[in-house]
């Protein structure tokens, strides 16, 4: 099945107020058009217009309400409401053993989810793609809905991403590098599909849905096989100026240091992420596959040297990478997140010690931060609220759009 659409690419000024006015909307739960004018300092026309594009495309709806009790001729008020209905969007995020779906209407309520088992974390473009359609069909048989009504799906994958083209220059998920998904997507999905770096879809959804809300300036710092980040700067995802910047995971901590499966060496993951804790904790020991931080973490309290020197070195480590962000940043706020068995490894005393003690010395709180023990589908739910932004675009972009401004 082929579908033809092109990425929405970057937003002017027309999208831009559409989105915020949308935005006005789902925060406000229903408002009217004066209200919304009010609330973004904005021309009654311009957002009269915006509305006349958003009604047309099915995205909000009208509802008469009676005049407000102290009114006593008025007019019945017009309110502008999200309509859920009008479509659904899928968001996935691809995990070393999984697929974790979850399906969205248009007000970003949770349809339902899925877990799609993989048979191995690195695979191929193409098996990729076929995976991410198994996954979809299955999704969407268990929630008794058909692929054809899902408007659109956003894929979150660990590595460098560019989120605009849908290229990839590496991830951890796939053999090859420097691959362009788009015609992939375009050749064997059913509907509009964007990638973009997983970290940065969790960034998204503490934005929208988390610790983040409301807040200008934050950090996601996302601790699992890898180490990834999202960055939120004047309450926009910063992404760089080639579409894949944060990676934090891939800032360098040691000249020469330990190899890091980016290739490099000296990588921050390669001392915090959980593959290079695995590797080094059991070093010239039977190594096995199924060993986790789990085993390192028993090995420790067990009393095993190696472990607690490992699990000190990264904490340590960690927590001097933090401090430089903070330096870098000045965050309002920092998320460490980690969808893994609980524990207090990044967030002990060495790890807190080394924060404070490399931080510029200014009068002032360090940032807050928070530990999230990140609940899996909260990625998906992130890639979620990004299926929505996009497929608004291209629903704005193509039916009704260039007659109703
Ligand atoms: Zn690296």
């Amino acid at each position: 099945m082929t579908t033809e659409f092109a990425p929405p690419g970057p937003l002017d000024a027309r999208d831009a107020t559409r989105l915020r006015v949308l935005q006005c909307i789902r925060s406000a739960g229903a408002i009217s058009r004066t209200d919304i004018a009010q609330a973004l300092d904005s021309s009654p026309a311009t957002v009269t217009s915006a509305c006349v594009a958003l009604l047309e495309a099915g995205l909000i709806r009208e509802e008469q309400r009676p005049p407000s009790e102290n009114v006593q001729r008025g007019r019945p008020r017009v309110m502008l409401q999200i309509n859920g209905d009008a479509l659904a969007v899928a968001g996935m995020k691809v995990a070393r053993d999984a697929i974790l779906v979850m399906i969205a209407d248009f007000k970003g309520d949770e349809i339902g989810t899925y877990v799609s088992p993989l048979a191995q974390s690195r695979m191929s473009p193409d098996q990729l793609v076929q995976e991410v359609r198994r996954a979809l069909d299955a999704a969407c048989a268990a929630l008794d809905m058909s692929p054809d009504q899902i408007a659109g799906l956003s894929l979150g994958m660990p590595g460098f991403v560019n989120g605009e083209s849908s290229f990839m220059h590496w991830s951890s998920s796939v053999t090859e590098r420097n691959v362009n998904f788009a015609p992939l997507f375009r050749r064997d999905l059913p509907c509009p599909t964007f990638l973009d770096n997983d970290a940065n879809l969790v960034a998204k959804a503490e934005h929208l849905f988390g610790a983040g809300k409301g807040l200008r300036n934050f950090l996601v710092v996302t601790i699992e096989h890898g180490v990834g980040m999202g960055i939120v700067l004047n309450g926009e995802l910063y992404r760089g100026e080639r579409g894949c910047g944060a990676e934090f995971g891939h800032m360098k901590v040691q000249f020469g240091g330990a190899l890091c499966q980016c290739g490099q060496r000296g990588c921050l993951e390669a001392y915090v992420g959980d593959y290079a804790m695995v590797r080094d904790a059991f070093t010239g020991r039977q190594v096995d596959a199924a060993k986790t931080i789990q085993d390192i973490l028993d090995a420790a309290r067990g009393g095993d040297t190696l472990a607690q020197e490992v699990l000190d070195r990264a904490s340590q480590i960690l927590g001097v990478a933090l401090a430089n962000l903070v330096n870098l940043f000045d965050p309002e706020h920092i998320v460490l997140a980690r969808s893994r068995p609980p524990f207090d490894h990044p967030y002990s005393e060495t790890l807190l010690n080394a924060l404070r003690q490399n931080t510029v010395q200014v009068d002032a709180p360090l940032p807050e931060i928070t530990v999230r023990n990140l609940n899996e589908m909260m990625w998906a739910k992130g890639a979620t609220a990004h299926g929505i932004e996009m497929v608004t675009l291209l629903k704005l972009r193509g039916e009704g759009a260039e007659d109703a401004a």
